[in-house]
C-alpha cells in the first residue's frame, strides 16, 4: 500500500542562495525548538528562506499571510457546518502542530492582538496551543517551528511587536542580498545572462539609494526578477525598467521623473 501523502509535504527544495548565517540560524533553531522572527523589507527572500529550508528539513510548510482581519481562530480553527453537522476544523496553525510541520506567518503585526495570545504558550517552553473552542490542548511535537516576518519599514507603533512577544524569537534582519549574490540571484531566477543582469542590480543600488526622498520602499529583488524576467523574453530594456522598476514604486510624477533621471544615468 501506498503511504498517504502528507499535507503540503515539500516535493522538491526551492532554490535559496543564502546571503549570510540564515540557513544555519535557521538549522539550529529548528534543532532547538526555537521560534524564529525574520524582519527585513519586502521581497528580499525571506518567504523563500522558509521554503527552503522546510523542504531541507523535510517538515510541511503551512504558510499564513496575516492581515488585518486575522483573528486567532483563523489560525487554530473553527466549528464549521458541513451537512446539517458542526464539525471541527483545525487552522493552519493546529495542523502545523498535529502534523509537526512549519508555521511560517507572514507580516505576523498586521494580524489582531488576539493571535499573540494562541502564540505566548506555544513560544515558551511550554509549547502548548490550547483550543480555547475544541477544549483540547496540544503539545507542540519537537519538529513544530513557528517563523514569523514583519517589515520594520512599514511598522507603525501601534503595530509593533510587544517586546513580551519578540523576546520569544531568535530574530534576523534580512536586507537585499550583497551585489554578487543579486546578480546571481536574478539570474537563476529569470534565466537572463549574468552579464545582462549586473546593470539592472547596480540600477535597483541606485534607486534603493533613493528611499526616504518621497519614495517609502527600494525596489525589491522580486521586482529585480521580474524585470530581468521581461527582458529575457525580448522586451526592450526602457519598457521593462518602466514596467518593473520605475511604476511599482510610485504614483507621483515628479518622483517618477527622479527615478528615469536614475535610469538614464545608470543604463
Ligand atoms: P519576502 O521577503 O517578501 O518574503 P520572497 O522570499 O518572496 O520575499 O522573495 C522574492 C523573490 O526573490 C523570491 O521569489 C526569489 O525569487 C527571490 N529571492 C530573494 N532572495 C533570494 C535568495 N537569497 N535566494 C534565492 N532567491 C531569492
Amino acid at each position: 500500500m501506498k503511504p498517504h501523502p502528507i499535507e503540503n509535504a515539500p516535493q522538491e527544495i526551492p532554490y535559496y542562495r543564502p546571503v549570510a548565517n540564515e540557513c544555519d540560524l535557521f538549522e539550529h533553531a529548528f534543532n532547538h525548538r526555537l521560534a524564529l522572527l525574520l524582519k527585513g523589507p519586502t521581497g528580499c527572500g525571506k518567504t523563500r528562506l522558509v521554503a527552503h529550508m522546510a523542504a531541507r528539513l523535510g517538515r510541511p510548510l503551512y504558510t499564513v499571510s496575516c492581515h488585518d482581519d486575522l483573528t486567532a481562530a483563523d489560525l487554530t480553527g473553527r466549528y464549521l457546518l458541513r451537512g446539517g453537522e458542526t464539525v471541527w476544523c483545525d487552522g493552519p496553525l493546529t495542523r502545523a502542530v498535529r502534523t509537526g510541520g512549519i508555521c511560517y506567518l507572514d507580516e505576523v503585526v498586521e494580524a489582531r492582538k488576539d493571535v499573540t495570545v494562541v502564540l505566548h504558550p506555544l513560544t515558551d517552553d511550554r509549547r502548548i496551543l490550547p483550543l480555547e473552542r475544541s477544549g483540547e490542548t496540544l503539545v507542540a511535537p519537537d519538529d513544530f517551528m513557528l517563523v514569523v516576518s514583519y517589515n520594520p519599514g512599514y511598522q507603525q507603533m501601534m503595530k509593533a511587536l510587544k517586546p513580551s512577544t519578540r523576546q520569544r524569537f531568535l530574530a534576523i534582519t534580512f536586507d537585499f542580498p550583497a551585489f554578487d549574490d543579486e546578480v546571481a540571484i536574478v539570474a537563476r531566477e529569470s534565466g537572463l545572462a549574468v552579464e545582462q543582469c549586473a546593470p539592472l542590480v547596480r540600477l535597483a543600488a541606485r534607486l534603493r539609494a533613493m528611499k526616504g526622498q518621497d519614495l517609502d520602499e527600494g525596489v525589491s529583488t522580486r521586482l529585480l526578477i521580474y524585470c530581468a524576467t521581461l527582458v529575457h523574453s525580448g522586451m526592450p530594456l526602457e519598457n521593462a525598467v518602466l514596467a518593473a522598476m520605475i511604476e511599482p514604486l510610485s504614483d507621483e510624477a515628479d518622483v517618477k521623473e527622479g527615478l528615469l533621471e536614475v535610469v538614464r544615468v545608470t543604463l
